[in-house]
């Protein structure tokens, strides 16, 4: 495991307590926001803002963090979460490569706009998507 922040770090961020820290260092390919039922069940209600990073560009830099694949859903997702305070980093898919990075886990988060809107067949009445964003009531078909 890389330990130390690369030098071209495009983002860092953390958990709540930071104990457990990361660096990005490759721009995203997918920056959008996700309705489904599990992030609204992860956020408190609200769909989840993430962007997907390439493979080499996502490395953790402080502590370890927990993780967790549901054995009972098929393809399940491994989600990565620091075991002192819970907050919720990262997500990877068995499917895709990639690191799917929880939006307001980096330091600065004030950049980012969605380009996308996924699983929007679960968006709850109150949930919204900016103008322009194309939205997808499932996965987007790759
Ligand atoms: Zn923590
Ligand atoms: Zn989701």
């Amino acid at each position: 495991m890389t330990l130390q922040a690369t030098e071209n770090t495009l983002n860092a961020g953390g958990c709540y307590c930071g104990a457990v820290r990361f660096a990005v260092s490759q721009r995203p390919v997918v920056k959008g926001q996700c309705h489904c039922h599990a992030c609204q069940r992860m956020s408190g209600g609200a769909p989840h803002y993430f962007m997907l990073v390439p493979p080499n560009g996502f490395h953790w830099t402080a502590g370890t963090p927990a993780q967790f694949t549901h054995p009972d859903v098929e393809g399940a997702v491994t989600r990565y979460f620091c075991d002192g305070c819970g907050t919720q980093l990262v997500t990877t898919r068995p499917d895709m490569p990639g690191t799917i990075v929880k939006i307001g886990t980096l330091d600065d988060p004030s950049g980012f706009a969605p380009r996308v809107a996924i699983c929007h067949a679960d968006a709850l009445e109150f949930h919204t998507v900016p103008d322009g964003v194309q939205v997808f009531e499932g996965l987007p078909v790759a």
